[in-house]
């Protein structure tokens, strides 16, 4: 399996793989080390996250939306252009397959493993079924710790 992270250290985005036995990670770009928490990776599972270290987890389809979004209004605006064409049964079929295409890649994309406290992401990890599904009250729950967090260390500055 592998893991992305933020590093702490230097701000950046990094990726390492890992397996049960690895004791720590280690930043591509500064070389910062991250300790691994004892018990954290479990027979091809990740109990809590390696990263800050939250048991808070949710599975999610690895697909980029700024990517489905964007082929979709392509879709859009091939087929606007085909209806100022007056071709309007071109129009729809390029609605149509554009969408189906979309449907398609998303089926078919993998699970992503995220951490909702510092959005580290863990691939190919054996099993994903014992994480539940993205859960927007404990999104909001994380969003509105860590602006409370920024705001107090802004005022103490
Ligand atoms: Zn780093
Ligand atoms: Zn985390």
């Amino acid at each position: 399996m592998n893991v992305t992270f933020c590093c702490s250290q230097c701000g950046k985005t990094t990726r390492c793989d890992l397996d049960e036995g690895t004791l720590d990670v280690a930043c591509r770009h500064c070389s910062e080390r991250v300790v691994i928490p004892t018990g954290a990776v479990h027979k091809g599972q990740v109990n809590r996250c390696l990263v800050c270290p939250s048991d808070e987890l949710f599975v999610r389809k690895d697909f980029s939306q700024r990517w489905g979004v964007g082929f979709i209004l392509f879709g859009f605006v091939v087929s606007g252009v085909a209806l100022a064409m007056r071709r309007h049964m071109v129009a729809f079929e390029i609605l149509g397959v554009t969408a189906i295409i979309d449907a398609i890649l998303y089926w078919y994309t993998g699970n992503v493993l995220t951490c909702y406290r510092c959005h580290s992401e863990y691939r190919d990890l054996e099993t994903m079924e014992q994480h539940p599904r993205f859960d927007l009250e404990v999104h909001e729950r994380f969003r509105q710790q860590a602006a409370r967090l920024k705001q107090a260390q802004e005022s103490s500055e």
